[in-house]
């Protein structure tokens, strides 16, 4: 292999997202050092002005599209462009991140380029002569190994959190620094769709599914103020707060914080389940998570057949008990 692997790097607000790194580390194991360049893309309107940050990595080419169309994520938009700039690089494989945007993006890229597709990959690793590639299925209870046989390119989004972020290098994966391609970009009249603005319901400072520390609340935290303690340990320990349908359908929290079949996937370090009664839909969200942790009042709550540490009590009593220990001994 000798082409270009090409990584869409995701930024937000202007900051690149952890799972960028995590893809570039992905497109880096497939190509296992085998000639290919390893480039990136920035698309946004201010984008180039995190090139610099990603020019750290080893990555041989950075592409910057910026406009001011493309301020907010418009799948028609930014499809048009990374149409354009794939016919201009060519690559031999798309790695980008399994997050809201990724999920869109992929299919239709993957449509667009006649590539082969895969999704939600949680692990790469070479075999002889293939790239491998780890995916879960039913909701977390198997996996399945997969690699791509016959023509490129591929498209493969990579689950947040399970890849390790590539780290920075001085000198980009070719002989010298990262080359900063500028693409200009027009977006075009046939565009249907412009997208105004976007309204985040959540103010969390941390992304709930690129979080290290998840602390999730069920409908045992009773009311949107029982979320108050939980809201306070996320904070103390720099995670973010997440929540069960059956506290989301009560009326207790944003359906942007549901953890779930229905809601996200998250696979932090840390999952902290507080009043969760672990119904297996939940458990397809977070099962996955490095370790669980289950505060419920009930023994016998399903969530402690998959906790690695359950406490037996009433979560109004444990979790402020929690946040003054981690605190004493964060101090
Ligand atoms: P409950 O099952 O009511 O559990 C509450 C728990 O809190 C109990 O175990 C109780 O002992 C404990 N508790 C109560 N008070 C306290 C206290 N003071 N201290 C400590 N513990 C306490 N669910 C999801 O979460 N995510 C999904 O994506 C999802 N998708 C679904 C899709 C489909 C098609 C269907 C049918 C269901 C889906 N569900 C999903 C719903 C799921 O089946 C459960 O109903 C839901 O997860 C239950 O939420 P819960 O554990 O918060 O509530």
């Amino acid at each position: 292999m000798s082409g270009t692997y090409l990584v869409i790097a995701e930024q937000r607000g202007g900051k690149l997202r952890q799972v960028a790194l995590e893809a570039l580390q992905a497109a880096m194991i497939a190509s296992d050092n085998r000639g290919a360049r390893i480039a990136a893309v920035l698309i946004g309107r201010n984008a180039g002005a995190i090139a610099e940050s990603l020019a750290g990595y080893p990555v041989s080419d950075i592409h910057v599209i910026e406009d001011a169309s493309l301020e907010h994520y418009n799948p028609e938009a930014y499809l048009h462009a990374l149409d354009a700039l794939c016919g201009t690089v060519k690559p031999d494989a798309v790695f980008l991140g399994h997050t809201a945007l990724g999920r869109d993006l992929a299919p239709a890229l993957a449509a667009r380029l006649k590539a082969g597709q895969l999704s939600d990959v949680i692990a790469v690793e070479r075999s002889g002569d293939e790239t491998v590639f780890t995916r879960p299925l039913y909701a977390g209870k198997a996996f399945e190994k997969k690699v791509f046989r016959g023509t490129t390119p591929w498209v493969v989004t990579v689950r947040p959190n399970n890849i390790p972020a590539a780290a920075a290098s001085d000198t980009g994966s070719g002989s010298g620094p990262a080359n900063i391609v500028k693409h200009d970009y027009a977006a075009p009249s046939s565009l249907r769709t412009v997208v105004k603005d976007v309204v985040r319901k959540t103010s969390g400072k941390v992304d709930l599914t690129e979080a290290k520390i998840v602390v999730s609340g069920g409908r045992g935290v009773k009311s949107r103020d029982g979320f108050k303690p939980l809201e306070e340990l996320a904070e103390l320990l720099g995670g973010a707060v997440g929540a069960s349908r059956g506290a989301c359908d009560a009326g207790y929290c944003d359906y942007a914080l549901q953890i779930g079949q229905t809601g996200k996937v998250v696979t932090p370090e840390i999952y902290i389940a507080c009043g969760i009664s672990g119904a297996i839909q939940h458990l397809a969200g977070m099962s996955q998570s490095r370790i669980i942790i289950a505060v419920n009042k009930d023994p016998e709550a399903p969530i402690f057949k998959i906790a690695d540490y359950g406490i037996v009590g009433d979560l109004f009593e444990v979790v402020p008990l929690l946040t003054k220990e981690f605190r004493k001994a964060l101090a």
